[in-house]
């Protein structure tokens, strides 16, 4: 099917909490003259594609989840990712999102029209979908980054990235690869290392660690959150500030990492004995330079008989396996644990804004938006997850949920069919003082790469503050940081309403 849909309020891309948090909101604002396009065939987003073994998140689910919508029923305090799946997908249904979405919707590009002040979305399939705002929700951790190793594409086996994962293949008895060790690694290798005939894990940078303390939430306990008023929500908040405490070593001063270091080092000690693999696996930077990793299973699975951690350099992939210099190292099965391209999600939906300005063109230089959400010349496109809003240090939805509270008040400034377009000096203004904080931050002082920094070594990534100092900056979007131009036929309603008003006095 092709063709031009009629103009909806809204159109919104991404079905992962960013969007369906954004539909709900909307929804809750009585808009529901919205339309959210999802590229899959399901909804969920991270939690919906990241299904490799042992994928939990790593932030206590009481926290990581809507504010509104507290799940008394989490089976752990680290949930695993199945679970935070079925969550989003009962929120979707709680809130009736569902007949909101269009699955199978690629997002090719978008174009701005200043006469008509409205969107033009293009899908792959040929839809278009026009709307006054769009929001994308699109997410920032989702198109694989396949390091670029001489004959990567040469190796003979079954190859795939950790978001990827094909679960076809059986790793029982196989020997096999694992090239990087971020998050993700460090959750699947003790779930494949006890069946693999042999794990080579090849080790560029090491990871901080310290000990994951989850623990199964009892029946029991589950039935006290669900029955025991405020017992879920106090819990929430417990967490919330425990976890903003960690904030302090990564805005205030990177020395205050010390604790959580000696922490680490302390758990490192504990699990590996042998001195020279503990070497190996010690940073060599500051704790939270590149994300914290939390895991007590990843350094024992590292010293199973069949399991080897290799540090050498890989000169190249060949048919048979992995080869570092001299060293060959055959594999049957190669598994890409190398994270993510993070700058160029949100360009590649192909924006172009006002007097056909390419958001892609507006980036050149690197990307940046009003508080992570907005950009001058872009009127009415908002993004959920933008630049600098990711966090070291506590849960994406509370970010999430501040971002979708400032969209709607933006929406509420331009009233229905109006333009609101953050001022070029506010983003300004806002960028210069927010890289000026990070110069100092543990992300660039640290000591590492990471992929919160760009090719030029800085930070587009990270919100460098406390969450709750950008949920207060977030709040309300200000007509000092906004032009808004109301629809004619309601800016002809307000100043005939004045008018009135003047000529009663
Ligand atoms: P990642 O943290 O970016 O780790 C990528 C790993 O691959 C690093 O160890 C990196 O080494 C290595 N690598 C990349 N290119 C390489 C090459 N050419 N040769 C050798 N090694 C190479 O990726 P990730 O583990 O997928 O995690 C990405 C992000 O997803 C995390 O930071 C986190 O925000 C999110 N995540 C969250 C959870 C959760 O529980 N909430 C779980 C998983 C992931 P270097 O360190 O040397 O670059």
């Amino acid at each position: 099917m092709t063709g031009v849909t009629g103009t909806r309020a809204v159109v919104i891309i991404g079905s992962g909490f960013g969007g369906i948090g954004m539909g709900i909101a909307l929804r809750k604002a009585g808009i529901d003259d919205f339309v959210i396009l999802e590229k899959a065939a399901d909804l969920g987003g991270t939690w919906r594609d990241n299904q490799y073994p042992g994928c939990a998140c790593d932030i206590p689910s009481p926290l990581y989840s809507f504010s509104y919508e507290l799940n008394p029923s989490w089976t752990r305090l680290f949930a695993p990712q199945p679970e935070i799946w079925q969550y989003l997908r009962a929120c979707a249904a709680s809130y009736q999102i569902g007949p909101h979405i269009r699955y199978g919707c690629e997002v090719e590009g978008m174009d701005w029209d200043q006469a008509s002040r409205t969107w033009t979305v293009h899908t792959a399939g040929g839809d278009d979908y026009t709307a006054h705002a769009v929001v994308s929700a699109a997410g920032v951790l989702h198109i694989p980054k396949l390091p670029d190793i001489p004959g990567a594409d040469s190796f003979a086996g079954p190859r795939f990235h950790s978001s990827h994962w094909d679960h076809s293949v059986d790793l029982a008895g196989q020997r096999v690869a694992v090239i990087g060790t971020g998050a993700s690694a460090v959750q699947f290798i003790p779930r494949i290392a006890p069946s693999a005939a042999q794990l080579r894990v090849f080790q560029r940078t090491p990871p901080w660690i310290q000990p994951r303390a989850d623990f199964e939430i009892s029946p029991r306990l589950r039935r006290a959150l669900a029955t025991v008023p405020g017992s879920a929500r106090g819990l929430r908040d417990f967490i919330y500030w425990l976890l903003e405490l960690r904030a302090l070593g990564f805005t205030v001063d990177p020395r205050l990492m010390a604790p959580l270091q000696a922490m680490a080092r302390r758990h490192l000690a504990r699990q590996v004995r042998d001195p020279a693999l503990r070497a190996a696996l010690t940073p060599d930077y500051t704790l939270g330079c590149k994300r914290m990793l939390f895991s007590s299973d990843y350094y024992p699975a590292l010293q199973l008989p069949q399991v080897a951690l290799e540090t050498s350099p890989i000169t190249a992939i060949t048919p048979a396996g992995i080869r570092c210099g001299s060293s060959m190292y055959a594999a049957d099965v190669l598994i890409y644990a190398t994270g993510f391209r993070v700058t160029d999600a949100a360009v590649e939906l192909n924006v172009t804004g006002r007097d056909g300005r390419k958001l892609a063109d507006a980036w050149q230089d690197g990307v940046e938006a009003y508080r992570g959400i907005t950009v001058d010349g872009f009127p009415n496109f908002f993004m959920l997850l933008g630049p600098n809003t990711t966090l070291g240090h506590t849960s994406v939805v509370f970010m999430i949920e501040s971002q979708v509270q400032h969209v709607l008040s933006c929406l509420r400034l331009a009233g229905p069919g109006g333009v609101v377009e953050v001022r070029e000096p506010a983003l300004r203004q806002y960028n210069d003082a927010l890289q000026r904080r990070l110069r100092k931050a543990v992300w660039t002082a640290g000591g590492c790469r990471s992929w919160y920094l760009d090719d030029d070594g800085i930070n587009r990534a990270i919100w460098p503050g406390f969450s709750f100092e950008y949920w207060a900056r977030t709040r309300r979007a200000r007509r000092t940081a906004y032009q808004v131009a109301q629809a004619p036929e309601r800016a002809g309603q307000l100043r005939s309403a004045a008018t009135r008003r003047a000529s009663r006095r």
